[in-house]
């Protein structure tokens, strides 16, 4: 078991992980990549381009944004493409570089270990200081200290639910919920308290058993990877056989035949409490910290760096380079697929939608006047995120257009429905059924030509 454990906890199902801070190449560039997508992850919601939030997600309404096009609830198959596509880049990632996302890019990683971790240690110390915390009697100093890092984590997760609200239901919604009286958005200030709530829980006590058990991505592991993946690996045949360091003075010490001086910084820094000597385990989120710790002993020792390193099972049997293997080439080939039909579709993508349907169930009219009608419903969808004033005109001039619902206006990202007669004098219809083209004309501009039938009696 490894020391950054509680052993108070042995027996209990949940043992208390206490991970060492640790400093190290990879730890800086994860910080800095980890404070870049912080910083995307909290202004993405509230910045605009095109007139629209940077990305918004609202599943409720079906309408969603990215880098400033708009998915209206017409374009949720371009969504769930979009999806597919991430999901096999997620894959694919998997496969060649193993569970990185889930150490380097993962919200819950992210918040956890740089913003909930990091205050932990601000005020408790680092491991031992916590574990030393934790098992003291309460006192003056254990109840400031976890008084204010609870108070600081139930400010940030208030702070996350609101930016999280924002991408569902959109920055200006949230907006009005803040600033409006509470009782004119009585669910929306409940959903805002709901998810500090959950927040709160997953950050303060549920922890990494999101990505050891809950995750379900973290389980689909043991399907992804196989010998040439790369993953955060111990090199066996230099590390064994371990063995405590001999002499006193570590730099001028020989060590044992294997290189793993035993001395446990791997196990007391991994978050997941997990030992990499063990081989590959579903609790390793890859995100290499362990390295830096062994990299710093070794360095210490006067040993080459990376006896834990990131590298394929592969690699380590044969010592052969890394390759990336024949799965990984078939997912990349789908993945580029995949995205450049997105890309074309995107390309493709109109947008305003309009629909002419003769209402159901109806036949023609014989009009007071002799004329010929036939009543149509059509729905109208601006797909922009401007206003857009529009008419329709009939492309044949024998046709008219009479609005029983009439609109000329659409919002942006709006539908709305028409409904209205298209009539024809009795003479001169071309049989019992013709093609009539409605041409769609948008801020004075011909946009769209639309086709329907119009029906009329048999004789003609
Ligand atoms: S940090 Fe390196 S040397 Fe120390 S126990 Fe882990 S693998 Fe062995
Ligand atoms: S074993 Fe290493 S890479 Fe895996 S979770 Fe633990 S510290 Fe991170």
């Amino acid at each position: 078991m490894g020391k950054n454990i509680d052993v108070k906890n042995e027996g209990k199902k949940r043992k208390w992980i206490y991970p060492r801070k640790v400093k190290g190449k990879l730890s800086r560039y994860r910080d800095l990549f980890g404070g870049l997508l912080l910083l995307f992850l909290f202004s993405a919601p509230f910045v605009k381009m095109n007139g629209e939030q940077l990305v918004l997600l609202n599943v409720i309404e079906r309408k969603f944004a990215f880098f400033g096009i708009l998915f209206s609830p017409q374009d949720f198959y371009l969504f769930v493409l979009a999806m597919l596509i991430l999901i096999v880049f997620i894959a694919l990632f998997t496969v060649v570089y193993g569970r990185v996302w889930c150490g380097w890019a993962c919200p819950q990683t992210i918040f956890m270990e740089l913003v909930f971790r990091r205050i932990e240690r601000w005020i408790e110390g680092d491991a031992p200081r916590q574990r030393k915390l934790n098992e003291s009697d309460w006192n003056l100093e254990k109840v400031w200290k976890r008084g204010l890092k609870h108070f600081i984590f139930i400010a940030i997760s208030f702070a996350i639910s609101n930016v999280f609200l924002a991408y569902i239901i959109g920055s200006d919604a949230l907006f009005k919920i803040i600033t409006e009286p509470v009782s004119s958005h009585v669910t929306g200030f409940i959903a805002i308290w709901i998810f500090t709530a959950v927040f709160y829980l997953v950050f303060a006590y549920v922890r990494e058993i999101v990505c050891t058990v809950i995750c379900p991505y973290g389980r689909l592991q043991g399907v992804l990877l196989d010998r040439n993946s790369m993953i955060v690996a111990y090199d066996y045949q230099r590390g064994e056989p371990r063995g405590k360091i001999r002499k006193k003075a570590a730099v001028e010490a020989v060590p044992p035949a294997g290189d793993c001086i035993d001395c446990d910084m791997c196990v007391q820094v991994c978050p997941t409490g997990i030992d990499i000597r063990q081989g590959t385990q579903l609790e390793c989120i890859n995100c290499t910290l362990c390295i830096d710790a062994c990299d710093a002993i070794m360095h210490k020792i006067g040993r080459p760096e990376r006896l834990i390193g990131f590298k394929s099972e592969e690699e380590l049997v044969s010592g052969k380079p890394f390759n990336a293997g024949r799965r990984a080439y078939m997912y990349a080939a789908v993945l580029v697929a995949m995205i450049i039909g997105f890309g074309f579709m995107i390309y493709r993508k109109p947008n305003l939608d309009v629909s002419i349907l003769r209402a159901k169930g109806t036949l023609y009219q014989t009009l007071e006047n002799g004329d010929i009608g036939n009543l149509y419903n059509a729905e109208l969808v601006n797909k922009t995120n401007k206003k857009m004033v529009f008419h329709l005109i009939p492309a044949d001039a024998a046709y008219r257009i009479d609005y029983i619902v009439k609109d000329s206006v659409l919002q942006a990202g709006e539908a709305t429905k028409l409904t209205f007669f298209i009539k024809h004098k009795e003479k001169g219809l071309g049989g019992y059924k013709t093609n009539v083209d409605i041409k769609v004309v948008v801020d004075g501009k011909e946009r769209n030509t639309v086709s329907t039938t119009f029906i009329g009696p048999v004789n003609f």
